[in-house]
């Protein structure tokens, strides 16, 4: 299969869809982007690339940072992380609150909120500079020095961070934070706020499609370590829409608000979509589809 063409073809056929769905704007700094922007990446293992439509328009990544942060947490903490968040899909919306009293403060998975930033909080211990690290590890993984916050989206985010900082206190109230809250809300809207492209991220998820190596070969997690997040991307990666995504595309993946997906097919490549209009859940609608198509065509999926 010519996966260039593909990707041109999977670019013509989500045009109806741009501009279809809601373009985040709690996060005001994110409703001025121009929702009719498409990009598709595919790194395969190897490193080859092949991109179409905007991949190379760098996009808020949000959410997507999650999946990076749990992984240098896993790779430098090991399992301890696993005390204090669960592996279960939470079947809630990804700012909700509702689960963390009746589960004494243990958030349902790290891809949530208030698991990402029970996560973030572990990794300010750990690094004492959480986005600093995720961002490290995105531009050494990418091979893209230029990668980094866009700092009026952390601050935009952080003048309208009610909900989470409601999440952190409650957290904090169960003694399931290791920081102040401030500090942990400031490390989590920085690592959300991280832009890079369609490109770059795909490269940058390589290591979850290469169980666990590098870009420079050397180990970020181990076989096991790798199977374990893209389970959990799998089963939590895309909130309560998880269901919908493992039925259409059938491939691990981690939405964000940007609008951003990354999917992984293990062993094989990592797939990148960005289109800002959301659906219900808080994933990109025209992204969701693409990849729908992407594993369609191609018969890449982990089922
Ligand atoms: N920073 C965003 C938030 O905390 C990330 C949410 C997302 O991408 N789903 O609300």
């Amino acid at each position: 299969m010519d996966i260039q063409n593909l990707l041109d073809d999977i670019v013509a056929s989500v045009q109806p869809l741009l501009g279809q769905g809601e373009v985040a704007d709690y996060i005001p700094q994110l409703a001025s982007v121009n929702a009719k922007q498409f990009g598709i990446s595919v790194a395969m293992r190897s490193g080859e690339v092949y991109s179409s439509g905007d991949a190379d328009v760098p996009f808020s990544i949000q959410s997507i940072s999650k999946v990076f942060a749990l992984a240098l947490v896993l790779a430098r903490d090991g399992d301890s992380i696993w005390k204090r968040v669960f592996r279960e899909p939470s079947g809630n919306p990804f700012n909700s609150l509702v689960q963390l009293e009746s589960e004494d403060g243990i958030p349902r998975n790290p891809f949530i909120n208030a698991g990402a930033l029970v996560v973030a909080d572990r990794l300010l211990s750990v690094t004492g500079h959480p986005a600093s690290a995720v961002r490290e590890l995105l531009r050494q993984e990418s091979g893209n020095p230029r990668i980094d916050a866009d700092a009026d989206v952390a601050a935009s985010e952080l003048l309208h961070s009610h909900r989470n900082t409601s999440l952190a206190h409650f957290l904090a109230s169960y003694g399931n934070l290791e920081n102040p809250v401030e500090e942990v809300l400031e490390a989590y809207v920085k690592q959300c706020a991280l832009a890079m492209s369609c490109t770059d991220l795909a490269l940058a998820g390589r290591f979850l499609a290469a169980n666990g190596a590098r870009a420079d070969g050397t180990p970020l997690l181990s076989r096991s370590q790798t199977k374990r997040i893209n389970a959990v991307m799998l089963t939590c990666g895309t909130y309560d829409a998880a269901g919908e995504f493992a039925y259409r595309v059938g491939l691990p993946g981690k939405s964000g608000v940007g609008g951003g997906i990354v999917a992984v097919v293990p062993e094989h490549c990592t797939i990148s979509v960005w289109s800002p209009g959301l659906g219900r859940s808080g994933n990109s609608l025209a992204g969701v589809a693409a990849l729908d198509e992407f594993t369609t065509r191609t018969g890449l999926s982990i089922f």
